[in-house]
């Protein structure tokens, strides 16, 4: 299957629609997920278009794995988190809803149950504060 070029991350990258941004550099765009499965849900999105791991340029992907790790590193400072999932889906029967690549960093809290994958929407005022405090962890 090809990379369609106007799947919603395509949009948020190119500035077309609005995101809680965490951080962005030549390599990627760091987000807060609006339909969190925790508290401090972020997405790491490489700006290079591919569907998933599938397809994807080696290069790109050696760029952007140290940044998904400074990244779990700061939601976790940020959030207190006990631990932290990272998660990639590739093609829909596998769970993936956005066809552009794309890492999640989900919090795991002690004695909390991880939310179900994209169902409820966030507060954008929480979400602000959350994009604004990992960042500051960066
Ligand atoms: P996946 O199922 O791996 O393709 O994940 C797509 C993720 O994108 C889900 O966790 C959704 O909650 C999230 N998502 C969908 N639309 C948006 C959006 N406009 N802004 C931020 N996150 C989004």
């Amino acid at each position: 299957m090809s990379y369609d070029p106007s799947n919603i991350f395509a949009k948020i990258l190119n500035g077309e629609l609005p995101c809680h941004k965490v951080h962005e550099d030549e390599v990627a765009l760091v987000m807060m997920d609006i339909f969190p499965q925790s508290k401090g849900h972020t997405l790491v999105i490489p700006k290079a278009p591919s569907r998933n791991l599938v397809d994807a340029d080696p290069a790109v992907l050696s760029t952007v794995m140290p940044l998904v790790q400074r990244v779990a590193r700061a939601v976790v400072a940020a959030t207190g988190a006990d631990g932290i999932r990272l998660a990639q889906f590739n093609e829909a029967p596998a769970g993936q809803t956005v066809f552009h690549l794309h890492f999640h960093l989900i919090p795991a809290y002690d004695g909390v149950a991880l939310g179900a994958h994209a169902t409820g929407r966030a507060d954008d005022a929480e979400l602000a504060m959350l994009a604004k405090a990992i960042a500051t962890k960066l």
